[in-house]
């Protein structure tokens, strides 16, 4: 949380009078502890130059206290809680505007390097397809020119879970590949697709449109 030692800001949930030069700080001060001599606002404990910087942001609170030669916590009593909750903190401006550049510069590396690892996933997926896609040509080597290229952009196609992404498919496991070019004849070759549609279960409709696959499915070895 926050080390002992460190200066600590509470916003007065009552009316606050400062110890040192006696100003009415009214209800919701923010008032300091300092050791004999009681409450003070933040001008009498020269704290009045740091400017607020409210939680929520740990990596810019942490660059700013870090550069600060000066920070306070700011709390504020919870009555529902019962307890202190950390507001803030109070830093020097340089010390801010230091640690804004710093993750500023911090999120634009980050995405840069999303964006790299993006277009290297694209060139293996694209390697990855080519390759599968060869595998489909050399097992059935009459299947219509371009299915191929089709079938393994279908199958490798990220996230969906289909055949090409299996640890099998990875390999170019034979029958990985035969689930591929399986699902594309069902969904190009056969009124599977339409028997969807109207409703029929999709096991059934594999059922009624098995013999048409494998009809195709010889064909194009
Ligand atoms: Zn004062």
């Amino acid at each position: 949380m926050y080390e002992k030692d460190e200066i600590k800001v509470f916003i007065s949930g009552r009316d606050s009078v400062c110890d040192e030069c006696k100003e009415d700080l009214g209800c919701g001060a923010w008032i300091t502890l300092i050791r004999d001599k009681g409450a003070l606002c933040l001008s009498c404990a020269d704290l009045e130059h740091l400017i607020f910087l409210p939680s929520g942001s740990a990596a810019l609170t942490r660059r700013s206290r870090k550069y600060s030669k000066m920070s306070a916590i700011v709390l504020k009593w919870s009555r529902a809680r019962r307890r202190y909750e950390r507001q803030g903190l109070l830093v020097e401006e340089e010390a801010l505007i230091l640690a804004e550049r710093e993750c500023l510069a911090d999120s634009e590396v980050r995405s840069r390097k999303k964006e790299r690892a993006k277009e290297r996933r694209l060139v293996i997926d694209r390697q990855y397809v080519k390759r599968f896609a060869q595998q489909i040509r050399k097992l059935y080597s009459h299947c219509p020119a371009q299915s191929d290229i089709r079938i393994a952009e279908h199958a490798c196609l990220k996230y969906s879970g289909r055949v090409g992404r299996s640890a099998r498919a990875k390999n170019f496991d034979e029958e990985a590949i035969k689930l591929a070019v399986i699902a594309c004849i069902r969904h190009e070759h056969t009124s599977y697709v339409s028997l969807l549609a109207k409703g029929v279960d999709r096991w059934q409709a594999r059922e009624k449109v098995k013999d048409e696959v494998q009809q195709i499915l010889d064909k194009w070895k």
